[in-house]
């Protein structure tokens, strides 16, 4: 690793790798900067790293923030592809500068919420509906984090408020999991596991996923 630089340097670099991708942001924050699960996590998973390095893809169509389950690639979808290619860029980028890097596994229960690590960067709020709010994207971003030995000089963020309180997620929630204040993340499942969301339907083995706390939402623009 090289010793005493920052990200500083390395975010410039970052930034030319993804220059070609207009679909995307990045942002970094201090591990140790993070609330405690996150800071846990890392901790505990990869005890080295310094920074986590959030990779924001805006989805921008229905079909790339759907789900399929194959033999071969397990479950994947166009938007995490893209947000996973984006990451692979950016980390053969660090390593490249001398910073050991890793990508966090995604999906899976890796036990890391990628989106509490998103709010602590500055990428958005989690509002009312659990999603992670991006000012112009809305609920409609795709995040990926990596975990990387360089240090970054960023101070920790405020939580940006994103979400207007309109209330219209907690009323269009078919499973009333959405309260004025809280998230009942169980009554959430329940209603999808219900719907028979975690059986992949079709030859296509597609995930149908419930979105409407999600397209109701008024904040970013909606995937075509
Ligand atoms: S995903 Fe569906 S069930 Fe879960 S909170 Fe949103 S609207 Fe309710
Ligand atoms: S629908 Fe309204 S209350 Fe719910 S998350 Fe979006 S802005 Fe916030």
């Amino acid at each position: 690793m090289a010793g005493g630089n920052t990200l500083v340097l390395a975010e410039t670099v970052l930034d030319k790798v993804l220059q070609p991708y207009n679909c995307r942001s990045f942002w970094t924050v201090g591990i140790r900067d993070l609330a405690v699960p996150e800071r846990d996590f890392f901790h505990h998973s990869m005890p080295r790293a310094k920074t986590a390095v959030v990779v924001g893809h805006h989805v921008t169509t229905r079909e790339e923030w759907k789900w399929y389950v194959s033999a071969s690639r397990g479950a994947h979808c166009a938007a995490d592809d893209h947000a996973r290619n984006v990451s692979l860029h950016l980390e053969e980028a660090l390593l490249r500068q001398g910073f050991p890097t890793e990508i966090v596994p995604y999906p899976g229960e890796s036990g890391l919420q990628l989106r509490f690590v998103a709010q602590s960067a500055g990428a958005g709020e989690i509002a009312k509906n659990a999603f992670l709010l991006h000012p112009q994207w809305g609920p409609w971003i795709h995040l990926r984090v990596l975990a990387t030995q360089a240090l970054t000089k960023n101070k920790p963020r405020r939580v940006i408020s994103v979400c207007n309180n309109c209330g219209a997620c907690v009323s269009a929630c078919p499973a009333g999991a959405i309260e004025d204040d809280t998230f009942n993340g169980l009554k959430c499942r329940q209603f999808r596991k219900a719907r028979g969301e975690y059986h992949p339907v079709g030859p296509k083995r597609e995930l149908r996923y419930c979105e409407i706390c999600a397209d109701i939402c008024p904040i970013g623009s909606k995937p075509d």
